[in-house]
């Protein structure tokens, strides 16, 4: 019989009303209350529930290495993992966890609801029965999906290329730089072209995360002084959010702040504002002067991937440059390499 564990963390999905109303995380035995056919599966169902369970707004990267740990320590003994948790941070999780978790050979699938379970119209049930199935899928004995992936309204995605860009439908995710991996309709149709398939025999588990890392969205109009601010901040790292392609001002007292950030051993990171498409350093006059000064390519990675990343890389390596060198690299299928 197949072995499933699942992580309850809290979200949505198994939250109840307060008495004003307000959406509170409630414990797991309201989600088997309400889903009587979790003891009709065939197979065997471990349920570790995180002591408090929250709201995924409060998630925090030492949940993510107890999760990772708890994945590590049932990993031989089960068959595939399902992580209960709030939509709002999913991202964030999943992208953290395929970076802990080197070489996966077994499914570990997020999902959670946009409304709890207790309501008429969620769609709790759906989103949980269906990441089950998947979680438990094999064929000839190896398990299809080898990558931590959310499951939400019938649409299987990568972890580190997805994105919470629906707070008001079902319809919560979306990965437009990489193919969804699997879809749910009568079948469960997967897209085996996409998936990651670990030649790696073992699993090789990350405990350290290193959370000094900056963000420097960019906007026409902001200030010098702002902008010096957050590279002098006490990062080791920043995320440099920038326009269309990558691109930035050519205003030289701007370039010249990065450059002085990257002189002094900080990692400064491009990805595009533009939820669609990569960074391409020197397609444009206003990205050229980015590559000459040291600034890393994100191409196409989400937030989600590019902060848990650099929280990874860090916490792997003392040395900046190994950071830099490791970052621009497709090492979890988060990102393309277009040049
Ligand atoms: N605020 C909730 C959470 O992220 C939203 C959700 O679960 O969808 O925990």
């Amino acid at each position: 019989m197949k072995n499933i564990f699942i992580i309850y963390t809290g979200g949505t999905i198994g939250m109840v009303q307060d008495e004003n109303g307000t959406f509170v995380p409630f414990d797991f035995d309201l989600i088997q209350k309400n889903i009587p056919d979790l003891s009709r599966v065939d197979y065997q169902l471990t349920v570790h529930s995180f002591e408090p369970i929250i709201d995924s707004s409060n998630m925090t990267p030492a949940i993510w290495l107890q999760m990772a740990q708890l994945i590590r320590d049932n990993y031989d003994r089960c068959d595939g993992f399902l992580i209960l948790h709030g939509s709002d941070t999913m991202a964030f999780t999943a992208s953290a966890l395929s970076f802990l978790l080197e070489g996966l050979q077994k499914p570990v699938i997020l999902s959670g609801s946009q409304l709890p379970i207790g309501e008429f119209r969620t769609d709790a049930r759906e989103n949980l029965m269906t990441a089950l199935e998947i979680a438990s899928t094999k064929h000839n004995g190896v398990s299809v999906i080898q990558e931590v992936c959310i499951l939400f309204d019938n649409k299987l995605f990568r972890g580190n290329r997805s994105f919470k860009y629906n707070s008001a439908k079902f319809e919560a995710f979306r990965s437009p730089n990489y193919p969804v991996l699997a879809e749910a309709g009568i079948h469960i149709k997967y897209n085996f072209d996409a998936l990651l398939n670990n030649q790696q025999e073992e699993l090789v588990f990350h405990d350290k995360l290193d959370n000094r890392v900056g963000v420097l969205r960019l906007f026409p109009g902001m200030r010098l002084e702002t902008i010096q601010a957050i590279l002098e901040s006490d990062v080791r790292s920043i995320v440099m959010e920038t326009f269309g392609s990558g691109n930035t001002t050519t205003d030289p007292n701007f370039l010249a702040l990065l450059k002085q950030a990257i002189d002094k051993g900080k990692i400064i990171l491009n990805i595009s504002q533009c939820k669609v498409g990569s960074v391409e350093l020197g397609r444009y006059e206003t990205s050229q002067g980015l590559k000459a000064i040291g600034v890393c390519n994100g191409y196409d990675m989400t937030f989600e991937a590019a902060i848990t990343k650099l929280m990874y890389l860090q916490g792997e390596f003392g040395d900046q440059d190994s950071v830099a060198f490791w970052v621009e690299k497709d090492i979890r299928g988060e990102l393309t390499i277009n040049d």
